[in-house]
């Protein structure tokens, strides 16, 4: 099932759904740790699962020789693959992310045919973050430097409009395509307008919804939709939240994702005595946030779980 046809659905019967988002293990583990967090979250029903897209790294080895080599290699590889398997093994709907970093518009024309032939019909599109070692995001050549360009390509592939324009009778497929939008502004963005503007295009491009990233106060999320809103964006918005587990992410969450932390939220996790006492602060943080979107009416709520599923159980046996 499309996830627009999941959220419309949900729209419908007046439902909150959930969705969660797992890495591929890294290069050398083996698929247990998704299975295992699979295992433990799969009796509530979630709507969706998604499966991150990672770029690759690039290594510089100096050998004894004075020989420099350099290496291009992938930690966490694998999405497409992971996303057939989790399909096959669990009969639920998986979205494999796509990125336009690393790679170019025929590799990520390879990659949307094996995801169509694999019956993987629904892409997160996204451009990735800059490759390490640079300061800003540079497109591969015959890459694409931003993520709506991206959607164009999927969207033509919808229309059987393949790269080359050379074969003719092309097999239309049938993605459904959602793209990310920031409450909080996209770091590299000068102001919200700006970026609500560049998530327009994405949009106009041919994205079916909008998942966000993570927030910790609602009100954030409330006001970016009435902005999107405004700004001619009509399709879903699937709010992101992530259960804050650990008083490391008192610095890791604001540096990594650029998002602020409640003030609130900040005292009661300094107060904790442990780490599990932290983790029971984020699951409340997360089931109040979840009570008032639910209230909202939101049809699906997105978690980012990083591979951490113990707070999203107790959250889902509160909540779904
Ligand atoms: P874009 O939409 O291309 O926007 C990037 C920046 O460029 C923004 O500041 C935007 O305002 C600006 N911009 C857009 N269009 C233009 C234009 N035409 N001219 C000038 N400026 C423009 N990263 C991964 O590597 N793998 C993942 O699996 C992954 N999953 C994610 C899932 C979600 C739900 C979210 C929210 C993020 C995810 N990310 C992932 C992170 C994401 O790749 C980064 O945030 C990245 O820096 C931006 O990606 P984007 O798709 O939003 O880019």
């Amino acid at each position: 099932m499309k996830v627009i046809d999941i959220i419309n659905t949900a729209v419908q019967n007046k439902i909150t759904r959930f969705a969660f988002e797992l890495l591929p293990p890294l290069k050398g583990e083996t698929m247990n740790s998704i299975f295992d967090t699979i295992d433990k979250l799969i009796e509530f029903s979630p709507s969706h699962i998604n499966v991150t897209f990672h770029r690759e790294d690039i290594k510089i080895i100096e050998r004894e020789n004075g020989i420099i080599e350099r290496h291009i290699t992938r930690r966490r590889p694998g999405t497409i693959g992971i996303s057939s398997a989790i399909a096959a093994r669990y009969g639920v709907e998986v979205v494999p992310h796509l990125i336009c970093g690393g790679q170019n518009r025929f590799e990520t024309e390879d990659a949307l045919i094996e995801m169509n032939f694999l019956g993987l019909h629904n892409i997160l599109a996204l451009r990735g973050d800059s490759a390490k070692g640079e300061n800003h995001f540079l497109p591969r050549e015959d890459g694409y430097a931003h993520a709506a360009e991206l959607v164009g390509q999927i969207c033509d592939m919808n229309h059987g409009k393949y790269i080359d324009g050379e074969i003719n009778n092309c097999h239309a497929t049938d993605f459904c395509i959602g793209v990310a939008g920031y409450p909080e502004k996209h770091f590299e963005s000068p102001d919200a307008q700006t970026d609500i503007r560049f998530l327009k295009t994405k949009v106009d491009a041919g994205a079916h919804y909008i998942v966000t990233q993570m927030f910790f106060d609602n009100n954030k999320f409330f006001k970016f939709v009435e902005d999107c809103r405004s700004a001619g964006i009509n399709v879903p918005i699937i709010p992101g939240l992530k259960p804050f587990s650990s008083l490391r992410q008192l610095e890791v969450l604001p540096n990594i994702f650029h998002v602020e932390l409640p003030e609130d939220l900040v005292n009661a996790a300094r107060k904790c005595k442990s780490d599990e006492d932290v983790k029971t602060v984020g699951v409340e943080w997360a089931i109040a946030q979840c009570n008032e979107l639910k209230k909202a009416g939101i049809p699906v709520i997105h978690f980012y779980t990083m591979g951490r599923p113990d707070s999203m159980v107790r959250i889902c046996r509160e909540l779904f």
